[in-house]
C-alpha cells in the first residue's frame, strides 16, 4: 500500500520507509505548499499537516509532529522544540539551551504524535509514542539528531540517544514506539 507522507524532507521519508518496510513511504511533491503549523498541541499539528497532505496526494496519508518535554520546565520546550532556541536556530544551539536551562537528572520525555488521514473515507486519528529519559551529565554521542547527545533514554541506561545504533534507537524512541502504534492501526484498516 502506498502512504504518502506529508513533508518535503527526504531524511524524514527515508527514516518512516525504514520503519514501515510493508508500505511504499512517498513524500510530498517538491513546490507543494507546506501549511502553517499554528496548533496547540503535537496531535494538532500532525493533523494539520496531514489535512493538508492528503488534500495534495488524494489518499492515506501521514504526518508527524514530534518534540521534547522538560519536566522542571513545566513540559517546555515540547511543540516549540524545533526553534527553541530562535526561529533560525540550529541542533547545536537548542542542545546548548537545554544543557544551560536544565540540571544533570532532570527527567526528559520525547513526545511524537502522528495523523492518518484517508480522504476517500473521512477517515482522521492519531497515535502517539513517548520515550522517557534523563539528563545527561555533558553531551555525548554522534549519531542521531538534535537533543539526542543530552538524552539517556530510561531503556538503555548510562548511554546517550546519540550513543545508540539507528536500529537501537528505533527500538525504544518515540518515533518508534508512535509506529509501531500506527502499524496496528494500519491493519486494522
Ligand atoms: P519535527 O517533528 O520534525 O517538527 O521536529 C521537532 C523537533 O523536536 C526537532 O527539530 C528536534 O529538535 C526535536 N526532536 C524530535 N525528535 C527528536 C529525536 O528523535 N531526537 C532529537 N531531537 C528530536
Amino acid at each position: 500500500m502506498r502512504l504518502t507522507l506529508a513533508t518535503h524532507n527526504e531524511h524524514k521519508v527515508s527514516e518512516f520507509a525504514r520503519l514501515l518496510s510493508a508500505y511504499e513511504i512517498v513524500g510530498l511533491p517538491a513546490g507543494s505548499a507546506a501549511p502553517t503549523e499554528d496548533g496547540d498541541s503535537f496531535a494538532a499539528n500532525a493533523l494539520i499537516k496531514a489535512r493538508a497532505g492528503a488534500a495534495i496526494s488524494g489518499g492515506p496519508t501521514i504526518a508527524d509532529d514530534s518534540g521534547i518535554c522538560v519536566e522542571s520546565l513545566g513540559g517546555a520546550p515540547g511543540i516549540l522544540s524545533a526553534r527553541w532556541a530562535g526561529e533560525q536556530c540550529d541542533d547545536a544551539a537548542n542542545l546548548q539551551l537545554l544543557i544551560d536551562k536544565t540540571e544533570p537528572g532532570d527527567r526528559l520525555e520525547y513526545v511524537c504524535v502522528i495523523a492518518y488521514c484517508d480522504p476517500r473515507n473521512n477517515t482522521e486519528t492519531t497515535v502517539e509514542g513517548r520515550c522517557n529519559g534523563i539528563r545527561a551529565a555533558e553531551p555525548r554521542g554522534s549519531g542521531g539528531f538534535g537533543y539526542d547527545p543530552a538524552f539517556e533514554p530510561i531503556d538503555a541506561p548510562g548511554r546517550t540517544m546519540a550513543e545508540l545504533t539507528g536500529d537501537e534507537k528505533d527500538l525504544i524512541s518515540h518515533r518508534g514506539n508512535a509506529v509501531r502504534e500506527l502499524s496496528l492501526l494500519l491493519g486494522r484498516q
